[in-house]
């Protein structure tokens, strides 16, 4: 006897974005219904921090300073060969040893990077070297400031991402579209007694560094001053948060802690994993670097999906209504994309923290495998 052939699943990209749009509220079967419709975004948070823990997720915090940095420079070259970076964006990630300052490479194409030497460490309190007189990202305050407003991030990865840019300007609201990248509408109330706010729905947020630009500064979108690090800090949190309330107490707070190597599961932590950077690109936190580089190259697939998805409905609306009168349009109702609900993202999430290490075996291999990357042990 043979055991029963298990089903194949597959994610394919060619298929995700019909799914999206086709589906109807009405029809979607949960599954585990009661699971879904019971657990509440703060138990998805609770749930993450066992999940990270049981999935390896959580590397930083007992790798060594070396094996801490050969992660960084692999995934400086996942990243590029994903494209979400190009000759421009960064990864760092915060010193397993020393909370109070982080790791980045100095101002090089991260496809370039091949040794420690060519990484940088900063304090968090003002992106100054430790003892470097390499010239540095102009853009490292991004990573100080989220690094300095909340402990539990231990890794910030920026980007310019051409799938993600038109989410940036257009209008249209970023949302989790299929279920690897249910992390984009996760948010975190740190109260349990306190509801998600319903308003500010599942969209990823958008930070507009014009609007923290003074007048007779040079507008160049650039997060490259601590003020515009510190208000693009702030945008990670809903502005009725707990972290929002505490505002630049916290940060002192935070600082304080950071030095002393105190952060702890109450420390202030982000409401958003991604935030959107208005006609510039976006940026995602992690607790260790490969959860971050997991959800950067997903927000990356998320958009391209949700824009495929987009194009794809118009079309087909479109199609329908062509050659009809104009009171015989419409005769497909316009309801939208059919993005994850919250009780999917929420259970989304999880899964993808249970899973996250495959991909993580996979890109390191691509990349070992690719002459381009040198990384000299
Ligand atoms: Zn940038």
């Amino acid at each position: 006897m043979f055991p029963e052939p298990v089903a194949e699943h597959a994610g394919v990209d060619d298929v995700l974005p019909t799914c999206v749009l086709y589906s109807t509220r009405n029809s979607v079967s949960y599954g585990n219904g009661t699971y879904l419709s019971t657990m509440t975004l703060q138990e998805t948070q609770d749930s993450l921090k066992y999940s990270n823990e049981s999935a390896n997720l959580n590397q930083t915090s007992t790798m060594s300073t070396e094996e801490t940095l050969h992660d960084l420079i692999t995934a400086n070259h996942i990243l590029h060969h994903h494209n979400v970076l190009d000759a421009y964006g960064h990864i760092s990630v915060r010193d397993p040893t020393n909370p109070s300052r982080f790791f980045l490479s100095y101002s090089l194409a991260p496809a370039l990077i091949s040794s420690a030497s060519d990484l940088v460490e900063y304090h968090i309190s003002d992106a100054s070297p430790v003892n470097s007189t390499a010239k540095g990202y102009s853009e490292r305050f991004i990573h100080s400031e989220i690094l300095k407003q909340y402990p539990n991030v231990k890794s910030v990865v920026h980007s310019h991402s051409e799938a993600v840019l038109p989410y940036t300007v257009s209008g249209v609201p970023l949302q989790a579209a299929f279920h690897i990248a249910g992390f984009l509408g996760l948010h975190y109330p740190i109260h349990r007694q306190q509801p998600v706010n319903k308003t500010q729905g599942t969209n990823v947020p958008i930070f507009d560094t014009a609007a923290h630009t003074q007048r007779n500064s040079r507008l160049d979108l650039l997060v490259s001053t601590p003020l515009r690090g510190a208000a693009f800090a702030d945008s990670f949190s809903k502005q009725d948060s707990y972290t929002a309330r505490l505002g630049h107490a916290a940060t002192s707070l935070v600082s304080s802690l950071a030095k002393s190597s105190l952060a702890s599961d109450e420390s202030p932590q982000p409401d958003h994993t991604v935030v959107l950077m208005r006609g510039h690109g976006f940026t995602t936190v992690g607790s260790s670097i490969r959860e971050a580089v997991f959800r950067a190259i997903y927000t990356q697939q998320n958009a391209a999906v949700q824009t495929t998805a987009l194009l794809t409905r118009n079309a087909h609306l479109n199609a329908e209504d062509r050659g009809k009168k104009p009171e015989e349009k419409t005769s497909v109702p316009d309801t939208g994309p059919h993005y994850l609900s919250e009780q999917e993202i929420s259970g989304c999430t999880l899964m993808g923290a249970e899973t996250a290490e495959r991909p993580w075996g996979l890109w390191v291999r691509e990349v070992e495998s690719n002459p381009l990357y040198v990384h000299e042990q």
